[in-house]
């Protein structure tokens, strides 16, 4: 009995034995499996993190609307700096001059699917890696908040108006290619969606309220549009309406582009293919504004007759008036367009558009 005790316990002893020693390896290969997979998140995590740091912008949905987060304000670094700074690590183009004096620009490359949704100014606060680090409180501005049409108050300004004015790329998941596709874009065989920016910018409404506004136009004037409403906010000069021109999309180019003035508004980019093959308009190609179309109408002379077919036109067809938003020759609106190399329609002689101004490529 004793020696029978004994070998059970011996045997029990040995099965025990051999239990921890598969729970021993199991656990050694789960530790094994664990490694693998953190080694493995950290590779990636680096990869996508290398791929981003290449592209240098921080892409994210074009909707700003459904942005989330906060931005901080660069603090020591002034908005040309940080421009600059952005538009240096893009592609190293830093040298070429109108990137360069790329005052104002600021590109959010949304079309880089491997981007987080950062905000636009930590984008640009990633080149030092330590904007925020400077320990006194900066007023932040957070423009994403803001919707076009949005009336801002000195405390939404908070003294920075230059963080208003910024450039995104139109990406085809984000929300500005949902409202402009089969719209006022299309795909085409002339202009590509990589060749329109969307802005946001700030004007003076009719009220002299400060207005956020919005806008498409090439990217090659991006720049310059930019500038130009920047300019234009300092001189305080008033833009009754600045929507995307498919705000008021009625079917098709034409009936849209009266609705959009008998609205007053204030628009750049509408693909539309003129009927007969003619030539397209420099606004298909995002390179001509309209501006305060109300003030500014488009006239043609006919049997010795002007005409014109805005009714809400009529006060504005003798251009001796002195209403401030009828733009003249050498006026500061006419002035702030021409520096940046845009040619008048007011200068044409038959028909004579006063509203548009236009550089070609
Ligand atoms: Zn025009």
């Amino acid at each position: 009995m004793e020696s029978d005790r004994f070998r059970r316990r011996k045997q029990e002893q040995g099965r025990r034995a051999d239990f921890l020693r598969v729970l021993l390896v199991l656990l050694a290969v789960l530790v094994v499996v664990l490694l693998v997979v953190v080694a493995l998140v950290l590779y990636r995590d680096q990869a996508a993190r290398k791929k981003q740091d290449a592209k240098q912008t921080a892409g994210q949905d074009q909707d700003v609307r459904q942005a989330a987060g906060r931005e901080q304000d660069a603090g020591q670094q002034d908005a040309e700096q940080a421009a600059g700074q952005e538009l240096d690590a893009r592609g190293g183009k830093a040298g070429e001059p109108e990137q360069a004096e790329g005052k104002y620009e600021t590109v959010i490359d949304e079309e880089d699917a491997s981007a987080e949704r950062v905000p636009i100014d930590a984008a640009e606060q990633s080149e030092d890696g330590d904007a925020s680090g400077s320990g006194t409180a900066v007023q932040q501005v957070n423009i994403r908040k803001f919707q076009p049409g949005d009336v801002l108050s000195e405390e939404d300004l908070a003294g920075q108006p230059e963080k208003f004015f910024k450039a995104y790329r139109i990406g085809r998941k984000g929300g500005v290619f949902a409202r402009i596709n089969g719209r006022s874009y299309r795909d085409n065989p002339n202009i590509a969606l990589s060749d329109l920016r969307y802005l946001r910018m700030l004007h003076y409404n009719f009220d002299h309220e400060i207005q956020v506004g919005e806008m498409v136009c090439n990217k090659a004037i991006a720049k310059d549009v930019l500038a130009i409403f920047r300019e234009l906010f300092e001189e305080e000069y008033e833009v009754q309406s600045m929507y995307l021109i498919d705000n008021y999309w009625t079917g098709d180019g034409d009936s849209t582009d009266t609705a959009s003035i008998d609205v007053n508004n204030t628009s750049c980019f509408c693909y539309r293919e003129v009927t007969g093959g003619s030539k397209l308009s420099n606004h298909a190609y995002g390179r001509a504004i309209d501006i305060n179309p109300q003030q500014n109408p488009y006239i043609w002379q006919k049997n010795g007759q002007w005409h014109w077919t805005h009714r809400n036109a009529d006060p504005f067809i003798d251009r001796s008036g002195s209403d401030p938003h009828m733009v003249k020759e050498g006026d500061v609106c006419f002035n702030i367009f021409a520096q940046h190399g845009f040619s008048w329609g007011g200068n044409w002689s038959n028909p004579i558009d006063y509203q548009h101004f236009e550089k070609k490529g």
